[in-house]
């Protein structure tokens, strides 16, 4: 046999016994799997978290947990029980080491970030900010992004089941926190679902929405099921995409009675209008991927809705290497026919410095991953531009490695470029994590910030003002 850099070993998908932790000790197979158990008992403060995994969890984590919500974490903590139970899925709460394990984990790795984890020099990059993509300056109408020609982001509620702790719309989605504010929409739920129904009987050029959020799973699902029933009324939308990480999250709710029944007859009616209904979920890591989790997503192929996709996020820590994405992206494919679509790198966001990796390790995952999936299955792994969109990472027009500047251009134009005749000529600047960069790179952002601060000025992203490194 020929040695290769990646071995694939077909991986049996099984749920990890939640009764391992103490808090779970006597929950049902029937409870486990009712959304609303698991709803009921989301964990939502260190309080809970500790109730759940009891003793083993050490003062020292739950110090550092403390911390990190106190003075960095964008996100509140929501994690369901299902989530919780894919962290440290082969150690017993209360065995010497679980609270190293737990530590390591991929999946807590972002969904609980604590203090340490983040970067003591730069957890903020200069030019991280709220809302980094600029979606709500290519609002259409409150929460409908229009930021390419033929589709639009549908940003119909403000709530996940889960918070992730890179969440790109932490301006909008979610509690706030000690150290962000959120962004509250001003128009009342109908009035806003309405205006975008409105804007898109209006807008022939538009074919594709991406209905999102935060998840659609927290819409209850009479109001999800008659506003996708509405886009299916508009003759100019062909395609739409559900975005919910809760198909891995919470796939109780996509697997109960009403769900799927509801799912059905929007699959019929789509087939029979010819518009291709999609999933598009959010899965970061292999040990995510649970029986349950296949459940769903067979459950869904089965209401006949077209595919159901991953666009997942590349997390220093959590998926940073070819193995962790292979395993990944077969994980998916191979258990629950899951396609593996996207890895977006991480936005710049702020606090987000220790997830984040550099444009030339992203290219170099790129390279290593191609060639063992399927070429229909192989994800692309993509860089969301501020003012660009999604680029794949090896079309990036010219590359300053020393600073880590990646310039990027694109070919259309928003609403914010309409009188811009420059827009599709300019070069659009993207940054790498600083401390990635050789020494030099990094001294001269030090100086730079240092230099900013000296005269006065504030430092160029907002929130969370870098260290002197
Ligand atoms: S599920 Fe998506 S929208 Fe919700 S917190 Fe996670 S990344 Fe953000």
């Amino acid at each position: 046999m020929i040695e290769q850099p990646y071995v694939y070993r077909r991986a049996e998908l099984a749920e990890p016994d939640w009764t391992r932790f103490p808090g779970w000790a006597r929950v049902t197979r029937e409870e486990w799997e009712s959304a609303q158990w698991q709803r009921a008992h989301c964990v939502k403060n260190i309080k809970q978290l500790r109730q759940v995994l009891g003793a083993g969890l050490s003062e020292g984590f739950c110090a550092d947990l403390e911390r990190d919500q106190r003075e960095r974490a964008t996100m509140s903590m929501l994690v369901p029980p299902q989530m919780l139970n894919t962290m440290a899925p082969r150690t017993a709460a209360d065995e010497a080491g679980f609270t190293g394990a737990f530590y390591a984990d991929p999946v807590r790795r972002y969904m609980i970030p604590v203090f340490s984890d983040r970067r003591g020099d730069w957890p903020s990059h200069p030019y991280a900010s709220r809302d980094s993509l600029h979606e709500a300056e290519m609002w259409a109408v409150e929460g409908l992004t229009h930021r390419y020609p033929t589709k639009v982001l549908a940003e119909v509620l403000p709530t996940c089941p889960q918070y992730c702790g890179h969440c790109t719309r932490m301006d909008l989605v979610g509690n706030p926190t000690p150290v962000i504010t959120k962004h509250k929409f001003t128009l009342a739920r109908e009035d806003r679902l309405d205006a975008m129904l409105g804007y898109l009987k209006t807008t022939p050029q538009v074919r594709d929405v991406v209905v999102s959020g935060g998840d659609v799973a927290n819409l209850p699902w009479p109001r999800l099921e008659a506003f996708v029933a509405a886009l299916l009324e508009i003759d100019n939308i062909r395609d739409i995409r559900l975005a919910s990480k809760a198909l891995m999250g919470l796939p109780q709710f996509w697997l109960s009675g009403e769900v799927r029944a509801g799912m059905g007859r929007l699959g019929a009616t789509a087939r029979e209008r010819g518009v291709s209904i999609a999933i598009h979920t959010h899965v970061n890591a292999a040990q995510s991927v649970t029986a349950l989790v296949a459940k769903a997503a067979r459950a869904m192929f089965d209401t006949g809705i077209r595919d159901v996709r991953n666009q997942g996020v590349l997390l220093c820590g959590t998926n940073d290497s070819v193995a962790a994405l292979l395993d990944l992206s077969f994980t998916l494919l191979d258990g629950a026919g899951i396609m593996p679509y996207y890895f977006y790198m991480c936005d710049m966001i702020p606090g987000s410095e220790h997830w984040r990796i550099s444009l030339a390790q992203a290219q170099h995952l790129q390279h290593q991953i191609m060639g063992y999936l399927p070429g229909f299955a192989t994800p692309r792994i993509v860089c969301d531009v501020p003012y660009v969109g999604k680029r794949w990472v090896h079309q990036v027009a010219r590359y300053d490695t020393q600073l880590g500047i990646s310039y990027w251009t694109k070919n259309y134009r928003t609403a914010v470029e309409a009188g811009d005749p420059l827009a599709l000529r300019r070069e659009y600047a993207y940054y790498d994590p600083i401390h990635t960069l050789p020494a030099e790179g990094q001294r001269w952002w030090a100086d730079r910030e240092r230099d900013r601060a000296g005269s006065g000025l504030a430092s160029l992203g907002a929130g969370l003002t870098p260290a002197a490194p």
